[in-house]
């Protein structure tokens, strides 16, 4: 099953697994977001994921 999150910044992160998801997301975060970086926790990562 797809898990995404929604950042706020229009882009859509998506992942076949947490692991994945939670990857895809510091990732996502390092390269638009590095002021960003280390405030976002796996569980608030998995809290913001939505299935489709
Ligand atoms: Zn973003």
């Amino acid at each position: 099953m797809t898990q995404k999150v929604d950042c706020p910044c229009g882009e859509t992160v998506r992942g076949e697994s947490d692991d994945e998801l939670v990857g895809n997301v510091e990732q996502h975060i390092q390269d638009k977001h590095p002021d960003m970086v280390g405030s976002m926790s796996r569980e608030q990562i998995l809290g913001m994921a939505q299935t489709e």
